[in-house]
């Protein structure tokens, strides 16, 4: 039998290694899907150091929606209501090289916007830079991680002085304390969850405490839920610091030597005593003194978190504020502890590498700084000044470009803002404006094509090959072992395509993806993401490989550490070395209930969906565990309402409405109800979450509040 080959999953940011083999293997019988088609075998690879052969419902099924309403052609129309008629992908290239040349000349470059996705390979991110904060010289480059993690990467990089989790997933079997706040990893980072709970379940001692206004199937495990009002994490982080405080379990020496800033945050957690948090959190405050005695008396302490923490209108803030907790402990640089965020899209952390947000650069660089726009400039063989020193557009303000006319042209790959973006009928009637929308994309229909122009088709996962990086900052390669449908191309090729065109020819000489990574890397060269070390021919012969991965070094050396942590030496990336307090006290939910609109809503993700279901909703056993979205409802709250479970009701919100049948249960908090995000309008009428959602960002990561806004519940 062939040898399998080794891959990534390329749903989430877990990162878990995959074996796949052809449909015909010798002695075994054919799998098929419904509809005859043979399916490739995927199995969990037993030697990826991150997964260890786990796989979840989603890697397990990926076969299946591979072949599955594909985007073969290029297509086009002139106007939105008119059909696409099938094109050559010269007449698509001609078509969007002029709209750029002539968006450039009446409106100016920075007119032009691309809203991309963490589903990209990191070479896919990388030559979009070059195209667009490069070669064309504007900044507008976001990506759905802005709804994502975007809070994340503010927070570590304003308290250690640059991004990238300190953590690794063996900190999951090193730990004492696990502390998980907005995040249902049992569910949405299934394989962590699970690594966590074969240890957990093993040393009676070790704890795990869970933060989340639902008792989901993460809280039902812990040894400690604390189901916290909505918008509360700042305050019960700080509760927390201040009994430790108030009972002297700090580790001053670390204090002293490795951060500034202790005092004026002491002066801040004064504010913060357990009875005035227990209140604000809508806990007892014998919860808030057990989590905090569960911290102290923990050597070791692991925080997680990831969307419910940072989709928050003070999401940077709330970030830093577990930080402080761990700095004021020093729980941090060593073993089974650190500040831990769980990303979400496979390679968020590669497009973070890449520069793929609109205020950065490759390599952990900034487009604010002179020097890094310089090295930039150098590298690419650019003219001094190319690259702007304004952060572009974020994915809202991409938004808020179309409705002022500001944007003449919106390029969007490999998401779906018509269903993921907040205040979901804004976003649609922005789309419509745009005077014209290039969407390349691997499948058809999507929510999104709807409001496309052209239309380009593009390789995905399996089809193309690239790295992708987990949330333990693995990188892994991910090789094609499968040809592409009709006349599909991958995103960088396209990217790199249009660049030639427009006169970059020099700048876009890649054949290979292999050459567009070993380009990449040499940005990353003593950067903090330094991986300057790897290559695909390394990553196909060593396997998946975490970061830093210095090419000064030896490479055989290097793997011999089996699981790297950052600031093991305590010297974090800031001038002068420390780890920075902050100081900002909590605001709570930018739209808080009142008497019109009395609940909270809460959004979130089931165990077998991905995001908007662009693969999932392809896959017959994923559809059938979770046929129709729902709305959770505290019994109390249904009672009073006169709903009972499979009811329908109205949801409505400042923004819009929706509906939902009920599922009547007392693992959602009184007083906020829960709708999952899956469901556009594709795959069910009127039950789009974020019809309900609104825009409000965090001032610092400009990630939207998609977590939580105030709604009235009708029933039908
Ligand atoms: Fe894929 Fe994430 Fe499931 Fe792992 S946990 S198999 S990466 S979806």
């Amino acid at each position: 039998m062939a040898d399998p080959t080794k891959t990534l999953c390329p749903y989430c940011g877990v990162g878990c290694g995959l074996e796949v083999l052809p449909p015909a293997i010798p002695g075994k019988a054919v799998n098929r899907d419904k509809d005859g088609t043979p399916l490739w075998n995927v199995r969990g690879d037993r030697t990826h150091p991150s997964s260890q052969g786990m796989v979840c419902v989603k890697g397990a099924t990926i076969a299946e929606s591979l072949h599955k309403d594909r985007l073969r052609f290029p297509m086009m129309r002139d106007a939105l209501d008119q059909p696409f008629r099938r094109v050559t992908w010269e007449e698509a290239l001609t078509k969007i090289v002029d709209r750029i040349r002539l968006v450039k000349f009446t409106q100016g470059v920075d007119a032009i916007g691309m809203y991309a996705s963490g589903q990209f390979q990191t070479e896919d991110y990388y030559i979009a830079q070059k195209l667009m904060k490069g070669c064309l010289g504007t900044n507008n480059f976001d990506a759905n991680s802005r709804l994502c993690m975007s809070s994340a990467v503010a927070g570590y990089l304003q308290s250690f002085g640059a991004d990238g989790p300190p953590c690794c997933y063996e900190d999951l079997e090193q730990t004492d304390c696990a502390f998980l706040i907005g995040t249902n990893t049992a569910e949405c980072h299934p394989i962590v969850f699970n690594r966590f709970r074969r240890y957990h379940k093993k040393n009676s001692d070790v704890k795990l405490i869970v933060v989340d206004p639902r008792c989901t199937e993460t809280a039902a495990a812990a040894d400690l839920h604390l189901a916290i009002n909505p918008g509360t994490d700042i305050d019960l982080m700080y509760g927390i610091a201040h009994l430790l405080l108030r009972w002297g379990d700090l580790d001053k020496a670390f204090i002293e030597s490795h951060t500034n800033g202790f005092e004026e945050f002491k002066e801040v957690i004064r504010h913060y005593p357990p009875d005035v948090v227990a209140i604000r959190c809508g806990i007892a405050e014998t919860e808030l003194l057990t989590a905090a005695h569960y911290w102290s008396s923990a050597k070791r302490v692991l925080s997680m978190w990831s969307m419910g923490v940072n989709q928050s209108s003070e999401g940077t803030a709330k970030v830093r504020a577990i930080i402080n907790v761990h700095l004021m402990t020093g729980q941090i640089g060593k073993p089974g502890a650190g500040p831990f965020s769980l990303t979400g899209q496979p390679n968020a952390m590669g497009g973070r590498e890449a520069g793929g947000l609109s205020h950065l650069l490759p390599g952990y660089r900034s487009v604010t700084n002179p020097g890094h726009r310089a090295e930039l400039e150098t590298f690419w063989q650019l003219p001094t000044g190319s690259i702007s020193s304004n952060p572009g557009l974020t994915a809202w303000e991409m938004i808020t470009g179309l409705e002022t006319g500001n944007l003449g042209m919106l390029w969007v790959a490999a998401t779906n803002p018509a269903v993921s973006m907040p205040d979901i009928e804004r976003t649609k009637a922005a789309l419509r404006q745009s005077p014209f929308t290039v969407y390349q994309e691997c499948y058809y229909p999507t929510e999104m094509a709807d409001y496309a122009h052209v239309l380009l088709p593009t390789t995905q996962w399996s089809e193309k090959t690239g790295v992708m990086t987990n949330s333990e900052r693995r990188v892994t390669l991910c090789p094609q072992f499968r040809v592409a449908p009709g006349e599909a191309r991958s995103d960088w090729e396209i990217f790199a395509e249009v660049g030639r065109r427009l006169g970059y020819r020099k700048q876009f000489a890649f054949n290979y993806a292999a050459e567009v990574y070993a380009e990449f890397v040499r940005l990353t060269r003593d950067r903090p993401c330094d991986q300057s070390g790897l290559s695909h021919t390394y990553l196909r012969e060593m396997g998946a490989t975490q970061w830093p991965f210095s090419s000064k070094a030896e490479p055989t050396q290097q793997k011999v550490e089996k699981a790297k942590r950052l600031y093991t030496d305590l010297k974090f990336h800031t001038p002068d070395g420390k780890a920075r307090f902050s100081q900002v006290y909590s605001r709570g939910l930018a739209e808080p209930p009142d008497d019109n609109y009395p609940f909270v809503l809460t959004t979130g993700r089931l165990y077998g969906h991905w995001h908007t279901q662009s693969r999932t909703g392809r896959i017959e056993k994923i559809r059938q565990m979770y046929p129709n979205p729902f709305i959770e409802i505290h019994p109390r709250d249904a009672e009073k309402l006169g709903i009972q479970s499979d009811d329908w009701v109205e949801v409505r919100s400042r923004r819009g409405t929706a509906r939902f049948p009920a599922k009547v249960t007392k693992a959602i908090t009184p007083k906020t109800v829960f709708v999952p995000m899956h469901w556009g309008a594709l795959w069910a009428e009127n039950a789009e979450a974020n019809a309900l959602t609104h825009e409000i960002a965090c001032p610092d990561s400009k990630q939207p509040e998609l977590k939580a806004c105030a709604v009235q519940l009708i029933p039908v």
